[in-house]
């Protein structure tokens, strides 16, 4: 297969040695679990349970609220303990509503949608119920509902499903070790969805430094004409939509725009696994597999994790902390969010936890900027790091908003090259949040204004019938002597 090539990019310290070659392990199930209502992009869920129900492995805790939303399940059988704000912090650092279940240690199914006999002769549209029905979201890390990027075909006149298997995050190899290992389940989950999707042809995409995923995909994949599995270049961050998308197809997406308008949807290897346990089991998303590593990891691995599980109790499983971490990461050490603490739940979107020690993290006193324009010939989309952040610096937002800080997508590449270790991307950060807000507010006054507006228009346009009426009764009032004298 012919492939682009895509603009700029970096190529940091992989360090995916330490958990590469390590199967899958599945973790002992928890006695206390912790799912927050929030574990996606869009709308919180609402739980449908209450304090003392018991409950059975894969029951529906709290559906799906609007368009953009997902539901939650129990990853196992046992009561709930509670509905709160504040047993357990968010990963984000928030406090938010979360159901706490307790274990009963039995594990005991509830009784779950038959599996769809033959998912390509269903229509659709029941591929994306069950998608939505099991609680599935992007699982890369972007969290977002699986079942509304599955609708993007009745919009879009699709040609590719695109199947991220790229991982080009350091240290993470979840996704290559569900390659290796499920590879068969991958790609029938990715056909089923590329059928909900109308989409011709699957494309599934990883990256040439996993040999072992490409030599199992392509050997599942074989015999299937609609499904071409191909290397792509080891370049960070070539697992972003928008730029795998690019070596594909040799499109560029433009800026506000979905790849969906190029004709490409993109999910991710563990989604389209999901995709099949819902569709050919009825089983909703319990349970991920996350990445555990990081110099101050004793024992890293690649776990199996019920959603909810503190992550400390992760790390015990991993033989604990080996040394005091520098920052333990949520995701990925280039893109992803640094954790609280330990106490937080793993939930779907979370593909690794990284335990960093000093010297893995670099942090460095920023100094001047030498002009040396690595940022600008790095970054992967083409905009100016250095001029951004220089306007940042001085409050302007609006100028850095027109230098296109708002399509940065905080790969930190810019960042991770600046010799003069500038945080640059927290400077964009700061500026697309500032801007979003600002953005909000303006939305937020506009529609007060256009309220105001509209009763304004409305309360005269009663007046001025009042004073229709008024000059009519007067006009047909008969006349009197002293208005004739
Ligand atoms: S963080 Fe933003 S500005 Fe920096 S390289 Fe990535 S996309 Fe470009
Ligand atoms: S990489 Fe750093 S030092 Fe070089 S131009 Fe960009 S901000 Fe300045």
């Amino acid at each position: 297969m012919k492939l682009f090539p895509v603009r700029g990019g970096v190529h940091p310290e992989y360090r995916k040695e330490r958990t590469s070659e390590l199967a899958i392990v599945a973790l002992p199930l928890p006695s206390t679990l912790y799912l927050p209502l929030q574990q996606h992009i869009g709308a919180p869920a609402e739980p449908v349970v209450a304090e003392g129900d018991l409950v059975k492995k894969g029951q529906l805790l709290a559906r799906g609220a609007g368009p953009v939303s997902a539901p939650t399940h129990a990853p196992t059988s046992g009561r709930i303990a509670a509905v709160t704000q504040v047993t357990a912090p968010h990963p984000s650092g928030l406090p938010q509503t979360t159901i706490v279940l307790e274990a009963d240690g039995r594990d005991e199914w509830a009784e779950l949608p038959a599996p769809i006999a033959d998912p390509f002769a269903a229509d659709s549209q029941a591929i994306r119920d069950r998608v939505a029905q099991s609680g599935i979201v992007g699982m890369g890390g972007a969290a977002f509902p699986s079942a509304v990027k599955l609708n993007l075909g009745t919009q879009n006149r699709l040609e590719t499903l695109l199947i991220n298997g790229a991982e080009c995050e350091p240290y993470l190899t979840c996704d290559d070790r569900v390659m290796r290992e499920y590879a068969a389940e991958v790609i029938d989950g990715a056909r089923i969805m590329a059928h909900a999707l109308g989409a011709p042809q699957v494309v599934i995409a990883i990256e040439q430094n996993k040999p072992q995923a490409l030599a199992e995909m392509t050997r599942a994949a074989a015999g299937i004409a609609a499904v071409t599995v191909v290397g792509v270049p080891v370049q960070y961050p070539m697992g972003s939509e928008r730029h795998l998308t690019q070596a594909i197809t040799g499109r560029e997406t433009p800026a506000g725009k979905l790849t969906a308008e190029l004709g490409v949807v993109v999910h991710n290897v563990a989604t389209a696994r999901a995709v099949h346990h819902a569709v050919r089991f009825g089983r909703p998303l319990l349970a991920r597999v996350v990445t555990v590593s990081g110099g101050a990891i004793g024992k890293p691995a690649n776990v199996e994790v019920p959603l909810g599980t503190l992550v400390s109790e992760l790390v015990a499983f991993c033989g604990g902390l080996s040394q005091p971490p520098r920052r333990v990461v949520n995701g990925g050490p280039m893109m992803g969010q640094p954790l609280p603490n330990l106490d937080v739940p793993v939930i779907k979107g979370m593909s690794g936890i990284l335990a960093l020690t000093a010297e893995e993290t670099n942090e460095q006193p920023s100094r001047a900027c030498i002009r040396c324009g690595t940022c600008v010939t790095i970054c992967p989309c083409g905009l100016v790091p250095v001029e951004m952040a220089a306007f940042i610096r001085k409050d302007n937002l609006e100028a850095a908003a027109k230098l296109g800080v708002t399509d940065c997508f905080s790969c930190g590449s810019c960042s991770y090259v600046c010799p003069s270790h500038i945080p640059l991307v927290h400077y964009f950060n700061y500026a697309k949040g500032s801007l979003a807000a600002a953005n909000r507010e303006k939305r937020k006054n506009d529609q007060v204004k256009a309220l105001v507006e509209a009763k304004a228009a409305r309360l005269e346009k009663i007046a001025q019938a009042k004073r229709d009426a008024a000059a009519r009764a007067k006009a047909a009032a008969p006349s009197t002597p002293e208005a004739s004298a």
